[in-house]
């Protein structure tokens, strides 16, 4: 079977699909969502990060570092993203696992066999396994084999994507996958490109093609204050979903902060550390536009 690059893989997950669920996250994505969930999933390479709460500035790893353009004892965190060739050096020195490698190069057999090991619970409670990111078919061959392999498992599989990929890959994927978690953002153009660094001509016309191939699909709309929780936004995409099929359900997801720390272990910034998480009171009437056209909407 064909292998990949896994940044994680997450037992017990309540939030992404029906039932008990494990969810691999693969890595790279072709998007940059200033609110992403996952930074550490966006690159297709493995990437270090530095968590400075563990950090006792013994100045180990810029001493072994054959990249790190000044030896500062007094600030191990210098800017390590711009020069970091992840050789590994720092990590193998570092007295307190303050630094590490994110994402690992798996077998697929090596994924299955870790997955499998929850099967029980699978079906106890109706799960199975997800495929997340980053964007998890960016690795298109490598997400195909697993899909396989899983369901010949007999294992329910779940993929969890943004849609920004060759419409051919969709139509493979659709043949493979039980169930879609489609992501969508914005309807607006310009702001989408803003916002994510991509136009969304091509994951609406990805979506439309889905629609008339599968019939599990799970829309998936984090809100996002002051980017996409207009009435006129939340308005238009309502309108634009109605005219498809094959969407058993609509998950409003409320902007939250959990991520700031994963960007600053990354080495970068976090610019909408300024924004509030929408609070129940505010995300019930983003609903209606939803719930008006008969879908049936979850908040969360
Ligand atoms: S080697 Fe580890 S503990 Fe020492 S300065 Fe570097 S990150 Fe901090
Ligand atoms: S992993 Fe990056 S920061 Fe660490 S020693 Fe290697 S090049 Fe330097």
């Amino acid at each position: 079977m064909a292998d990949g690059i896994v940044s994680n893989i997450q037992k017990f997950s309540l939030h992404d699909g029906p039932g008990i669920r494990t969810t691999v996250f693969l890595k790279g994505c072709p998007l940059r969502c200033e609110w992403c969930h996952n930074p550490e999933s966006q690159s297709a390479e493995p990437e270090l990060i530095f968590m400075e709460n563990r950090c006792i500035r013994c100045g180990t790893c810029l001493t072994v570092c054959p990249e790190a353009p000044e030896k500062k004892a007094e600030n191990p965190s210098f800017e390590f993203a711009r020069y970091c060739r992840r050789c590994g050096k720092c990590v193998d020195n570092c007295p307190t696992t303050a630094r590490q490698i994110i994402g690992q190069r798996m077998s697929g057999d090596e994924v299955v066999d870790a997955v499998a090991r929850d099967r029980i619970f699978y079906d106890q409670s109706g799960g199975g396994v997800t495929f997340s990111g980053g964007e998890p078919l960016h690795q298109i061959d490598f997400l195909a084999a697993l899909l396989q392999t899983c369901r010949e498992r007999g294992m329910h599989t779940a993929v969890d994507t943004c849609g920004y990929c060759p419409g051919k890959h969709i139509m493979r994927i659709a043949a493979l996958a039980d169930l879609f978690l489609f992501d969508l953002k914005l309807m607006d153009g310009e702001k989408h490109l803003r916002w994510t660094g991509v136009s969304n001509q091509l994951i609406l016309k990805n979506l439309q093609t889905l629609c008339q191939h599968h019939d599990h699909i799970w829309l998936r709309i984090p809100i996002i204050p002051g980017v996409n929780d207009d009435p006129q936004e939340l308005e238009s995409m309502a309108a634009f979903l109605a005219r498809l099929s094959g969407i058993r359900q609509i998950n409003l997801l409320p902007y939250h902060k959990m991520s700031i720390q994963k960007h600053h272990r990354l080495g970068r910034k976090y610019r909408l550390a300024h924004l509030d998480p929408p609070g129940r009171d505010s995300m019930e009437p983003l609903t209606r536009a939803f719930t008006a056209r008969g879908f049936h909407t979850v908040i969360g």
